[in-house]
């Protein structure tokens, strides 16, 4: 087999746990705050080192940054990459996932291509999971997104596991190809010493925008389609009440446990009712919701931003769509998507692809767009439609603006989509001034569907998709049965280091099962082996949306948060009233889980609880 040739391209990022809030301003310190390589493309670099040491080689590490991003490449040299570029030049910054990925695939040129170009899944500052896809659109290559393992890379082909948070396929693809990398694909190896050192000392190649040959309009900020407007801190969206818990435990034992039975009352899965708001603007094209599905199954996502979208359709006074690309066994969703407040959908048949292939998806959903010209189109924060969205977007000559969780118009008609950054310690508006459509991702869980309108119906275009040619072969497929149990929960019981010893999880076990709920860790819990990976909540564990989170003994670190912040309601147990938890909570105790948690198994195993 001739020899791989493997570029990683990697990111260098503020480390997120360094960065704090400044108590009197509300913004964000960044001064001082370390650099570190972003630690899912750890994972990518991993990957490529260990198909060098399997298939034999050449791997290469790429970062478009400012000068002191050439650090983060030397962590990739000491890893065991064999050399490095910084693609470096004032001109490049600013620059959105579209100059980015422009830029990076400018340079992967200038190297005269690759065999294989991994990136890791997302970069813990923005989480857009936008640049790989990307860039293999701009490169013209295949891409595979959400990659849990690399089963063999042969001649002139690669085979790999994609999984998704539903799904899993092993797919074929001929090389050159772009995946991106799983974080739970491999363990990052620890550079020893002469690595590092001879790291310090290796050559690291500077590339400017000239030395690449990158047309000055489609990089940095001059050439991103989208502009941030406004930074500001995170809005407090829930008001904590906090009751003393060491005096009178039995009192706020029941006190919590009422909170809990009260938050699971008031929830509903859907809008209550819809208030039509009045128009700010008179828009003349159309709102659209991308219908992201398996077959005839719709992710309920897609049904909570036709909501949201319902609402911008209505304050730009224009109507709202569905957009559908699917085979036969996809036609029941037309009728469905009326019923959640479509009025009218846009169906693009592509026969026998009842499930999502990125290269026929792309295609079909890109001619919809280009022949029928809406203003924005909302896309579900699912993997598949995630990158979808980001191939689409180049495609469609537009700008992608990704895991928002607001959105309003202003008085001129401009859609402002609000996004969390660094893990929601900030909050960025973002607009997309010259290009239609305006393409958004959402965030899953964060807006309820409208009630369903049984019997609604409205308009149906069709469009027969004709071109079926896609480079990815699925050589098998199955749906994950047994889902993520933290994702399926409607309660779960978060246990921390207050817990003391793994003999004590059982405590919270037990509260859990009573409550019919599971019980989740957090991230040191998990690394000491008291309780699976699997049941890590947080940034690097699972983003939980349950009806009731109750955090026992956890003191709200920001990359626990992360993972929370969508649960409908928190409830919060811990002897320090300061723990940044109590910030973040619907309801608290100060006090001791090993004497509140036992009396409200008590209450609860003597039904003393509505
Ligand atoms: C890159 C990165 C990624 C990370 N990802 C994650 C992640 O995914 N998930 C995650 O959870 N963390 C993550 N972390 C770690 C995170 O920063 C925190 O260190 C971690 O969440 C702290 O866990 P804890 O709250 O259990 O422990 P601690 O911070 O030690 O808190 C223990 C709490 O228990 C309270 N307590 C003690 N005894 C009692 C008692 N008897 N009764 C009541 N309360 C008591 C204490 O007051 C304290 O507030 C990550 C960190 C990094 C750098």
């Amino acid at each position: 087999m001739p020899e791989l040739k493997i570029v990683v391209s990697i990111k260098q990022v503020p480390d997120t746990d360094d960065l704090r809030i400044d108590p009197v301003t509300n913004n964000l310190v960044r001064e001082g705050v370390p650099a570190v390589v972003n630690p899912p493309d750890l994972h990518a670099i991993e990957e490529a080192v260990r198909l060098k040491e399997r298939y034999g080689g050449k791997t290469i590490v790429l970062t478009m940054g400012p000068p002191q991003a050439e650090s983060a490449l030397r962590e990739a040299l000491a890893m065991g990459i064999d050399e490095a570029y910084l693609i470096t030049d004032r001109a490049m910054a600013g620059a959105d996932t579209w100059a980015t990925s422009y830029t990076i695939a400018k340079a992967i040129q200038k190297l005269g291509g690759a065999d294989l170009i991994i990136f890791g899944r997302r970069a813990v500052d923005g989480e857009t999971e936008q640049v790989g896809p990307q860039t293999g659109k701009w490169l013209g290559l295949p891409v595979i997104g959400y990659v849990s393992e690399i089963k063999s890379v042969e001649k002139d082909k690669i085979v790999v596991v994609r999984t998704t948070e539903f799904d899993e396929e092993v797919i074929e693809a001929p090389l050159p190809a772009v995946i991106t990398i799983l974080e739970t694909a491999n363990k990052p190896r620890q550079p020893d010493i002469m690595s590092l050192i001879r790291a310090k000392t290796a050559k690291v190649t500077w590339w400017n925008k000239d030395d690449i040959k990158a047309e000055p309009d489609k990089i940095g900020l001059a050439g991103s389609p989208t502009k941030v407007i406004k930074v500001q801190p995170p809005p407090k969206t829930r008001k904590a009440e906090i009751i003393d818990g060491k005096k009178d435990v039995e009192k706020a034992a029941k006190w919590f446990l009422d909170k809990v039975f009260e938050a699971l009352k008031e929830e509903q899965s859907t809008l209550k009712e819809y208030v039509k708001p009045k128009p700010k603007v008179k828009v003349n094209s159309e709102v659209w919701v991308y219908i992201d599905h398996i077959g005839d199954k719709p992710n309920r996502a897609s049904y909570e931003i036709m909501s949201e979208a319902r609402r911008i359709a209505d304050l730009m006074d224009t109507s709202l769509s569905a957009a559908i690309v699917g085979g036969e066994g996809s036609k029941a969703l037309i009728d469905e998507a009326f019923e959640y407040g479509a009025d009218k959908v846009y169906f693009a048949e592509v026969k026998g692809f009842d499930r999502y292939d990125n290269e026929v998806y792309t295609r079909a959903l890109s001619k919809l767009i280009k022949k029928y010209k809406p203003e924005a189109v909302f896309f579900p924060g699912t993997r598949n439609a995630r990158e979808l969205a980001s191939i689409t977007a180049i495609e469609v000559n537009t700008g992608l603006i990704a895991d928002c969780t607001n959105f309003d118009v202003d008085d001129k008609g401009v859609l402002l989509s609000t996004r969390p950054d660094f893990g929601g310690k900030e909050m960025s508006t973002i607009i997309c001034p010259k290009h239609r459509p305006i393409m958004v991702t959402v965030r899953a869980g964060v807006f309820m569907p409208l009630p369903r309108m049984p019997g609604r119906k409205g308009e149906v275009v069709r469009e027969e998709i004709d071109d079926l040619f896609t480079r990815l072969k699925v050589l098998d497929y199955k749906l994950i049965e047994k889902r993520n149990v933290l994702t399926e929960a409607d309660i779960v019981v978060g246990v921390g280091r207050g817990i003391k010893s793994p003999e004590n999880i059982k405590m919270a076990e037990e509260l859990a099962s009573l409550l019919g709920g599971v019980v989740g860790v957090s991230k040191p819990l998990a690394d000491m082996g008291w309780y699976p990976k699997d049941r890590q909540v947080g940034q690097t564990g699972t983003t939980i949306r349950p009806k009731v989170y109750i955090a026992l003994g956890i003191s709200g670190a920001v990359q626990h948060l992360v993972g929370i912040m969508s649960s409908k309601k928190i409830g919060a147990i811990n002897l320090d009233p300061s723990a940044p938890i109590f910030e973040n909570c619907d309801f608290g105790v100060v006090g001791d889980i090993f004497e509140i948690v036992p009396k409200m198994i008590e209450f609860l195993k003597n039904k003393q609880v509505s």
